[in-house]
């Protein structure tokens, strides 16, 4: 299964893709962690995207391409993965295609989920994760079990990210609707996208992914 995940930020595309990555033998990629971990390490990478990632913009186009093709090199990996986050802009998408060309990979779905702008706001301006294990939750669709505590590892660090902020998210959507819709008809004219309403409860949106990909 080789799938790819779109959406707006805060359509819930990370966390179905995990739930979705844990229900097969996927691996789960999401160029937005691998990011923050290489901010947090202070690598090279890192580095490079350190300032568009706190601004909300996209970091350029090549240093994801470079990235994505060192993951997808290994070769357990590219049996079946999630993408999440990748592409973004059709420069990514484009790229993508000449990167499974020459490693022989074939996309088998394009998966989007589907929310509206305000509900979009509503739900990232309560969403925090926890600073140990990196659990995430959503204070109004997803709490912890006992406020303040992660249920994985019992952290009271639950905190917002930084690109979580009313500024920035803004700026995020403004992105996400100037640059990345456009990837949307892309994987459509390549009757690839399965379209999935993404405002309503978790549960029965695993289900129908779930479905579509089968
Ligand atoms: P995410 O967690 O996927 O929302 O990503 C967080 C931030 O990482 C984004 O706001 C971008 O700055 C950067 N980022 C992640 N994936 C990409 C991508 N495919 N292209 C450009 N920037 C990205």
């Amino acid at each position: 299964m080789r799938l790819i995940f779109l959406g707006p930020p805060g359509s819930g595309k990370g966390t179905q893709a995990k739930i979705i990555a844990s229900k097969s033998s996927a691996k789960h990629i999401s160029t937005g962690d691998i990011l923050r971990e290489a901010v947090a390490a202070g690598t090279d990478l890192g580095m490079k995207a350190k300032k568009f990632m706190d601004a909300g913009e996209l970091v350029p186009d090549e240093v994801l391409l470079g990235l994505v093709q060192d993951v997808l090199s290994d070769k357990q990996t590219a049996e079946a993965f999630i993408l999440d986050g990748f592409p973004r802009t059709i420069p990514q998408a484009e790229g993508l295609e000449e990167i499974f060309s020459k490693l022989g990979l074939k996309l088998d779905w394009a998966v989007l989920l589907d929310v509206p702008d305000q509900a979009i706001v509503d739900r990232l301006t309560a969403r925090i994760f926890c600073a140990d294990c990196k659990a995430d939750y959503n204070l109004k669709t997803k709490p912890p079990k006992v406020e303040g505590v992660c249920d994985v590892c019992g952290s009271t660090r639950l905190i917002q990210r930084d690109d979580d902020k009313k500024e920035v998210i803004e700026n995020r959507l403004k992105v996400y609707h100037e640059t990345t819709e456009p990837i949307v008809e892309f994987y459509d004219k390549n009757s690839v996208l399965k379209r999935i309403p993404g405002d309503r409860g978790f549960d029965e949106i695993t289900e129908d992914i779930l479905k579509a990909v089968s």
